[in-house]
């Protein structure tokens, strides 16, 4: 087994708290794993995955840290946020993968705490890209190495190792410290490195109800196979030979439409109810999606009426000002 050192961001385990207004709503025991008060500056999931990636950077003495994203990236503004914590610098790099977006999505959320945690930014043509992506940061990584500065790249596309996943190992193991009764634990599906982590850690620890994840990204069907891709890549990574079977994957994408980084009528519902209900906020681009997907489960009976269900909350919550224009006129809508 390999080590990888960590730079600890989260200390403390996140609470798991009772959703007693919406579990009396859907009809099951629904309880809600507090990630989103994990970690600095509005925090989320990408606080237990910088543990890893600013880990390694602090072991290899680096200065500097370099990150690509959506415009919008909470992994972006997490590593900002994160790095000025251990006095790192962070140059950060968005690309455009969201069509159609106005100037509050370019100036405001995410993009304005990355502008007040000092972070340089720069930009990338093509949202789509996450080969392209790497080599332009990669690139700059060279340029601040002949300044003279030790940069630390964090890879967006799939071959690099999944370091970030150990973050979600290790929460894996929190929540069954915490609670080993859930019958379906549901989260988001996004570079996959949340989902396939937890799920490690979770079958490890021998839990025999699902993990479902929900796909923010890509369809069930390209979903699927990436998640397998980055569990073997996990276990290699780990020096583990052992293998998660194939069958502990479990994906839906009915709340994806209209795609990536746009609200649908189920995000916006989920937002609604869950704001109504329990006055927690979800975001437009990751939560409300996968929050959306546990009535669509309960509705088809891939949850059973009554069964103890935990929804992770990825955090994200910096975003929802960004989006601002689309979710006034969704609420005006209805
Ligand atoms: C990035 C992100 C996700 C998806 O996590 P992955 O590890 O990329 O799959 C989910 N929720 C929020 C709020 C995020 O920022």
């Amino acid at each position: 087994m390999t080590e990888h050192p960590r730079a600890i961001l989260v200390p403390d385990q996140t609470p798991i708290e009772p959703l007693s207004q919406l579990s009396e709503q859907l009809g099951v025991d629904l309880w809600i794993k507090r990630d989103d008060l994990a970690g600095t500056t509005f925090g989320g999931n990408k606080s237990r995955q910088l543990e890893y990636y600013l880990g390694a950077a602090r072991a290899r003495q680096a200065d500097t840290i370099l990150i690509t994203g959506a415009v919008q990236s909470n992994f972006v503004r997490t590593a900002a946020a994160s790095a000025a914590k251990f006095g790192l610098r962070t140059i950060v790099q968005l690309e455009a993968r969201v069509p159609d977006q106005d100037a509050l999505y370019q100036t405001s959320g995410n993009v304005l705490l990355n502008q007040m945690l000092g972070a340089e930014m720069m930009h990338y043509h093509d949202g789509e890209d996450e080969a392209g992506a790497d080599a332009a940061l990669r690139a700059r990584a060279e340029e601040e190495r002949r300044k003279g500065h030790t940069p630390y790249v964090i890879p967006l596309a799939l071959g690099n190792p999944p370091l970030g996943a150990l973050g979600y190992l290790r929460a894996g193991q929190e929540i069954l410290s915490q609670d080993s009764g859930f019958d379906t634990v549901v989260v988001a599906s996004g570079s996959g490195l949340t989902h396939a982590g937890l799920l490690t850690g979770l079958v490890e620890g021998d839990f025999s109800g699902r993990v479902v994840g929900s796909c923010v990204r890509r369809d069930a069907t390209l979903q699927t196979k990436r998640i397998r891709t980055v569990l073997n890549n996990l276990q290699t990574l780990r020096g583990k030979a052992d293998e998660i079977p194939s069958e502990r994957i479990h994906i839906w994408d009915g709340a994806l439409a209209p795609g990536y980084g746009q609200i649908g009528p189920a995000a916006m519902n989920a937002i609604r109810q869950m704001a109504e209900c329990e006055g927690l906020m979800l975001d437009p681009v990751y939560t409300a999606k996968v929050f959306a997907t546990i009535p669509a489960l309960i509705e088809n009976g891939e949850i059973e009426k009554d069964s103890r269900v935990l929804f992770v909350h990825t955090g994200g919550l910096a975003s929802l000002f960004a989006y601002q224009t689309d979710l006034s006129r969704l609420l005006l809508e209805n």
